[in-house]
């Protein structure tokens, strides 16, 4: 069985992580958090002092971090993966980073014979927990074999898409997608409830047909309790959005929901809720209209 060195166990990480090392793989974690190192260590994973190390007692690296600088700082920074690696080595980076930040680090790694894969992942701390994640890879169909089965271990879904970068450029289309979900879910639901009609009743009554969606199943009941506990917070779909832009803008695409959604995320920035779920899209339209969409 291969090593496993694995990078970043926050909200997602940690149970990751933790379903590779109940699936008996040999694990060597390390997170500039010492606690969420201490809880894989429990576990039975080894805790290391860097990304050097990491890479250094593994074969395969995968990390797990908010943004690309993090990737980039873990990864090319000082005591870094980079300087850890040695040839035939691969490196999967399973967070949501601009696509052409995959690119660079992908090429840092390649010059020491590394294959790199990007591979974020849909699904939420749940299906973390669950293992039921679904993965849009990006890299080199040649060597998918030797990193999948790794993947599979935390997924419901593996699906290659494209060479490297084709993977984060899946997930903006995904995170574009979910803001615009969620967003329309709270801005009708507004309009429902100011015209006298339950927006719980509402969500009762659509659920079967072509308004269906997850969003919907995981957003409404949050909206109507007004409990916004993360889940996925606002600043992390916030970031996912300003690389959705970024990548727009470099593609002279037009994209004007996402940057609407973007402003709607600033707002609530502004407002304090960036490290609430991404439900909390809801306060905006509540604040919008002085109407609460929590049960009466
Ligand atoms: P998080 O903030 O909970 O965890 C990030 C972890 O990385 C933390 O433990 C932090 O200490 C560690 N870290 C940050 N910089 C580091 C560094 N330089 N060196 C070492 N450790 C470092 O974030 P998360 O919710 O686990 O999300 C991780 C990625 O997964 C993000 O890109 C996010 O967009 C994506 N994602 C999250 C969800 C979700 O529901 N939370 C769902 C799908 C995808």
């Amino acid at each position: 069985m291969q090593r496993i060195g694995f990078i970043g166990l926050g909200l997602m990480g940690e149970p990751m992580a933790a379903n590779l090392v109940k699936a008996g793989y040999e694990l060597y974690v390390y997170d500039r958090n010492q606690e969420q190192m201490d809880a894989l260590a429990a576990l039975g994973a080894t805790a290391v002092e860097n990304g050097r190390a990491a890479a250094e007692a593994s074969d395969v690296i995968l990390t797990m971090l908010p943004n690309s600088p993090h990737v980039k700082e873990v990864v090319l920074g000082e005591s870094g993966v980079l300087e850890g690696v040695k040839d035939g080595q691969f490196f999967v980076d399973m967070s949501s980073i601009a696509p052409l930040a995959a690119q660079e680090v992908s090429e840092a790694l390649a010059a020491k014979g590394v294959v790199s894969f990007d591979a974020p992942v849909s699904g939420g701390v749940e299906k973390a927990k669950a293992g039921t994640l679904a993965f849009m890879v990006g890299g080199p169909e040649e060597h998918f074999d030797a990193v999948k089965p790794i993947l599979e271990v935390m997924a419901g879904s593996v699906t290659l898409v494209g060479p490297i970068g084709a993977g984060q450029t899946t997930k903006l289309v995904n995170q574009m997608i979910v803001a615009a979900n969620i967003a329309v879910i709270a801005e009708a639901m507004t309009l429902g409830k100011k015209a006298g009609v339950d927006p719980e009743r509402i969500f009762k009554a659509i659920r079967g047909g072509l308004a269906a969606s997850q969003c919907l199943e995981d957003k409404a009941p949050r909206m109507f309790a007004g409990n916004f506990e993360p889940g996925f917070r606002i600043d992390l779909h916030t970031k996912d959005l300003a690389n959705a832009l970024e990548t727009s803008r470099n593609l002279h695409t037009a994209v004007p929901l996402t940057a609407q959604l973007m402003e709607m995320m600033q707002a609530l920035t502004n407002d304090g809720h960036d490290g609430l779920d991404h439900g909390g899209l809801a306060l905006f339209y509540e604040k919008l209209n002085s109407l609460s969409l929590v049960n009466d």
